[in-house]
């Protein structure tokens, strides 16, 4: 098995992590709702895009069964 010939610094280590960082999908705040929404899509929470209604929006999920 390979091993490494040196211990990797702490210096080193945090180096190499500060590219080990989360990036949000583009998100847009919806015009409509103000929610956040990705962008150049139909809002999740209003159904609406570019101006208009596209998805009917059910207003109860949570008891739908
Ligand atoms: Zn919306």
């Amino acid at each position: 098995m390979a091993v490494p010939q040196r211990r990797t610094s702490k210096t080193r280590k945090r180096k190499r992590r500060t590219h080990f960082k989360l990036s949000v999908p583009g998100m847009v705040v919806c015009p409509n709702c103000g929610e956040m929404k990705l962008a150049h899509r139909v809002c999740k929470a209003c159904g609406f895009y570019n101006g208009r209604s596209v998805v009917e929006q059910k207003d109860d999920l949570e008891d739908a069964e």
